[in-house]
């Protein structure tokens, strides 16, 4: 706590223009709309005040929790006192590169940058344009939906090692992606920066017309009316989440003010006054009655964080061996 006030003061005198949040209600920062507050969210304009915040952190033995959207985290009722957040809402470069390819920073939301592509005439992301999260965010859990995940149409990855303060570029193998998984949840430790996207030309009106049609499937079969973290579980080998809840009869099981959407089964929403609790609480009666109902272990898609949250919860301890051409080890 002492080291977090000391690097909150440094970085108020090394960085005075930075628009820093104390105590700020984490509900505003998130789509489930729970949290209470923050101690610091700190918002920078560039990736040079971004490295320069990291390292002041680093200085004090601390490190950033990067927030996109915030559209896969619950966060907790009791806020989070311990963690300086930074908030990537300011990194929003986007523009085509020379070769083609669209170049994008953390903090473009997958809606921007599908409808970027679109206008020049480039498919391959329209799955995402329904996805209310980041560039950042979606790499970090390799996004997808409708067949498609960002995985298959990024080219690079710029990020910044916190450990060694060093940037690098990793090719779309040295991400590790795999569903809802990267390299970037196995290890801790990597802010992202920005990425490259390859995509194949394609007819702007048919790109458009498929955008429509999956965001018309999305408004028919998800809660959209309702605050939630997307889908609630990651789909168990074999089998779907949904399905499994529904026939488990928990559509519509209520803890407090949190619901399994009446709707869809495979979300968890927020009827008005949900506590984090609530959705806790939910969330592991529904994956113990599923459990128990057909031996299926279902896991969380939606992070889970605790008021004593520590950054070695989101990802194990950060690897040191650095390789050769200033690759990151595994
Ligand atoms: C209605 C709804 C529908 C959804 N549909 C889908 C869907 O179809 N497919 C799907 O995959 N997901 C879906 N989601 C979940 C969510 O939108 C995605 O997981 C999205 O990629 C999260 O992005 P975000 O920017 O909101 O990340 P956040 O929720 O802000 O963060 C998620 C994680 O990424 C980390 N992170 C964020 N930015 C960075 C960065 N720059 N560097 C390092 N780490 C970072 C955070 O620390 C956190 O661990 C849905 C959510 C909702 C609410």
């Amino acid at each position: 706590m002492e080291n977090l006030e000391n690097a909150i003061a440094a970085i108020k005198k090394e960085l005075p223009g930075l628009k820093l949040l104390e105590n700020e209600p984490l509900k505003n920062h998130c789509s489930f709309r729970i949290g209470g507050p923050a101690r610091v969210i700190a918002a920078p304009q560039d990736m040079t005040s971004l490295s320069k915040i990291c390292c002041i952190l680093k200085e004090h033995e601390l490190a950033p929790f990067l927030l996109g959207n915030g559209s896969n985290i619950l966060f907790p009722d009791e806020g989070l006192s311990e963690l300086f957040i930074v908030s990537t809402e300011k990194l929003q470069k986007l523009f085509l590169l020379p070769d083609g390819a669209i170049y994008a920073e953390a903090g473009v939301s997958l809606a921007k940058l599908a409808g970027f592509a679109q206008q020049h005439g480039l498919k391959g992301l329209e799955f995402a344009s329904g996805i209310p999260g980041t560039v950042g965010g979606g790499l970090r859990m390799n996004a997808g939906a409708y067949g498609g995940e960002l995985k298959d149409v990024v080219e690079s990855v710029v990020t910044l090692y916190v450990p060694d303060q060093a940037m690098y570029e990793l090719t779309n193998e040295q991400c590790g992606f795999g569903y809802r998984m990267s390299r970037f949840q196995k290890t801790g430790g990597f802010v992202l920066l920005s990425a490259v996207f390859r995509l194949e030309p394609g007819d702007r009106d048919e790109i458009a017309a498929k955008m429509r049609e999956l965001n018309e499937k999305r408004r028919e079969k998800q809660p959209l009316d309702l605050p939630s973290a997307g889908s609630a579980f990651k789909r168990p080998e074999g089998h779907f989440a949904a399905a499994l809840i529904d026939e488990a009869g928990l559509k519509g099981y209520r803890v407090g003010g949190a619901q399994v959407s009446e709707k869809h089964a495979g979300f968890v929403v927020n009827t008005g006054d949900a506590t984090s609790h609530d959705v806790y609480d939910l969330l592991m009666y529904v994956r113990n009655t599923v459990y128990k109902n057909t031996g299926v272990a279902m896991e969380p898609e939606i992070i889970v964080m605790a008021p004593d949250y520590k950054l070695e919860d989101h990802g194990p301890s950060v690897p040191r061996n650095r390789i050769s051409e200033g690759m990151i080890g595994e």
